[in-house]
Parts: structure tokens; sequence; C-alpha cells
């Protein structure tokens, strides 16, 4: 059996670039899918694939999961970049899905079958006032979801107090102090009105200096939230060890990384809780499975990022590795518009608390070319990572 062709959609049903490679075989209608969206650098994962990915692995054993994945992460000579590794992400679902279709069997069967029958999922909510937050948890609540991460003013929330100088430059500014201080209301308010039971989670999205990120965790501690996601830049590793000595507060991390040398030290010292990488960010799901396997050693739980920016290819295969894997903690989740499951037949369902799969071979989705050929790539430079402070200081988003 030989790989004969690798085609790479782009497409954005819900105004968002999402990246297909579709691995077409020497197999009658034997093909599979995989995840590559990078969707602020679109066109940049596509060159990847098309000039150097498929030329690369055209005539070569599509069944060679692990040793293709090994090549194609070598093959440039430098490695782990996020370009290179969402494509290759794309790669390694398309051929895990082809195994799955040629054993007749859905992917988590490959990977020692099911530890559970659906996967947990947690929910956004967001507003401009607790009373609005209060009320997106609510509804959620009576659908039965009862994990909902919790956020005021979109990252970095909370109006500030200070003008910024004459003459400063546009971009989303944001004010750290207005911030945490907001949050740690909203979490006040929230506990009191919702009680007990229901699980309350927050993204920091690494907005604050270490020590208030120290300082807004142990604010935090006494509403006991599921996690605290990003609390600390990637290039702030080290501040986990202090977070860790002060609160026992659940941490999450890791949507940033790309690499195993910045996962390595935190899970393996027991700082953080939850893994929270972007699976195509890192290279698919055969790099997935072994972070998921060397966290289980060291009490680690997986949160596997689940935006907006991952196809519901990826999204699948998030679901496949969450019902296969011991030590998974948590899934999230945004459901998806009309034109997705329109484009993607076979998506995941959430009933409840939690999402299902098909029980179809492979991944058990399929891709719709001429409608996702409707939804062409929208190619605009990104406003929301233009983040700055008050006084006009360029920080990361
Ligand atoms: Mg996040």
């Amino acid at each position: 059996m030989k790989i004969t062709n690798i085609k790479t959609i782009i497409t954005a049903p819900a105004k968002l670039n999402l990246v297909i490679v579709k691995i077409e075989t020497s197999e009658p209608g034997l093909y599979g899918l995989g995840c590559a969206t990078f969707a602020w650098r679109s066109l940049a994962v596509q060159a990847v694939l098309d000039n150097y990915l498929k030329p690369f692995l055209t005539g070569k054993d599509p069944q060679r999961i692990e040793d293709i994945w090994q090549q194609c992460a070598a093959s440039g000579y430098w490695r782990n970049g996020p370009e290179l590794n969402n494509a290759l992400s794309g790669i390694d679902m398309a051929l895990w899905d082809i195994k799955g279709k040629l054993a007749g069997l859905p992917v988590y069967q490959l990977w020692g079958g099911k530890c559970r029958e659906g996967a947990l999922v947690y929910r956004h909510t967001g507003g401009s006032t607790p009373e609005e937050v209060e009320g997106q948890v609510r509804k959620y609540m009576e659908q039965g979801v009862m994990h909902l991460r919790c956020q005021i003013g979109g990252y970095g929330g909370g109006k500030s107090p200070l003008a910024s100088p004459e003459g400063a430059l546009p971009g989303q500014y944001f004010d750290p102090a207005a911030y945490a201080r907001t949050t740690v209301e909203l979490f006040a308010y929230l506990r009191k009105k919702l009680g007990p039971e229901v699980e309350l989670l927050h993204d920091v999205h690494e907005r604050l200096a270490p020590i208030d990120a120290v300082r807004l965790a142990k604010q935090l501690e006494p509403y006991r939230l599921f996690f605290l996601e990003d609390a600390l830049a990637p290039e702030q590793g080290e501040w986990f060890r202090t977070l860790r000595g002060q609160c026992a507060l659940p941490l999450a991390m890791g949507e940033l990384f790309n690499h195993p040398l910045e996962w390595e030290t935190l899970i393996k010292e027991r700082l953080i809780d939850f893994i929270r990488v972007h699976v195509s960010q890192i290279g698919g799901v055969t790099p997935a499975l072994k972070l998921a396997r060397f966290c289980e050693q060291f009490g680690v739980r997986t949160a596997w990022h689940g935006p907006g920016d991952v196809s519901p290819v990826g999204h699948a295969a998030n679901i496949h590795l969450d019902l296969a894997v011991p030590n998974f903690g948590i899934q999230e989740w945004g459901g998806f518009s009309p034109e997705l499951e329109k484009v993607f037949p076979g998506c995941p369902k959430q009933k409840g608390a939690y999402v299902y799969l098909n029980g179809r071979p492979g991944w058990g989705i399929e891709l719709n070319e001429q409608e996702a050929a409707k939804y062409p790539g929208i190619h605009e430079v990104p406003a929301w990572t233009q983040t700055r402070l008050p006084d006009g200081t360029s920080v990361r988003p």
C-alpha cells in the first residue's frame, strides 16, 4: 500500500481558518483526515505540506505511522516550530484515521480501548458583570453541564482607572490590576450565588506579572476552582515552583507548548495538575499519546486545548484520546455550528456533561469538500494578538 496524494484544504465555516490534510492511498476509497490547524499562519502550514511533506511522503507506506512521524519531524533538520508541527499533525492524524479504517475500528480501540463512554466537558462563560456570567453558568447547568470556565470582560477584562499616554499606539489594551481585582470579585460572587456543587474554571491567559499571578491564585483558592489555567507564561515556568508552594489550587498549563522540553520539568516535578497542550501544535496524536502516558506516571491529567481554532477532525481526535487514556481529566468544548456540522459530517455530539463519538472506524468523521469550498480561508493580520498595557507597552496576548 502506498500514499498516492496529500491534499491540504483550508476552510473557514466559522470564520476561523481550519487546515485539513487528506491522505489518499493506492487502496481504492481508502483515505485519512488530519487536523493541521494553525489558524493565524494557515498558508505557512499549507506551504510546508504542499512543498515539503507531500513530495517526501508520496509513495511511502501509510501504515508505518511512527517511522513516518520520526522522519518528517527531522526532514528539514531544524525542528519543533508550530508550522512544521501542525503540518506533521495533519499527516499523523490522517495516518491514524487510515489505520482505524483498515482495522474497521475506531482509533481509540487501537490504543487499548475505552476507559469511559463519554468525555466530560467544560464550556465557556463570560460577561461584563458577575450577574451576566452567573446567567450563562445557570443556562449550562440546566443542560446538565457542571464545569464552566468563567471570565469577566474577556481575557484581561476589567476597566482601567488609568489613562494611556498621549499618542499611545493602537492595540488591544488591558489593565492587569483591574483584571485581577474584578476576577476575584467574580469568583466570590459566583461561589456565593451558585453553591458548592458547580465546578468553576478560569484562564489567566498569562496576562499577569508572575508575582501578581501567585497573589491571584491565593486569592482564588477559597473559591475551590477546578483549575486555574495559564497562570504564568511558558517563559516563566520556573515560577510554578513558587506558585505550587503558596496554594493548593489545581493548575492547568500548556496550550502554547511545542516541544517536550517545555513540559518535562513541570510534569516530573508535579508542578501542574492538568496538561493543556494543543494536540496539533505538538505534532499530532502520536506525541500526545506519549505525553499522556508520561503524565500518568506523575498523577497529571489531560485537558487538551479545545478552542474554535481546532477543526472538528482535531476535536474528534481529542475525544479518542480522552476515551482511551486512564488519566483523562476534562475536555474543553465549544460545540459546532450547523455550518461546521455540514462541512464535517460525523462530528462528536455533546449530551449533558459529556461528548460522545459515533463509533465508526478511524476518527468517524468526514469532510464534505464541496461544502468546505463554500468557506474560503480568511487571510488577515490578527488584531486580538496586538495586546498592550495601559501605558502602551506591548505584551504577550
Ligand atoms: Mg487557554
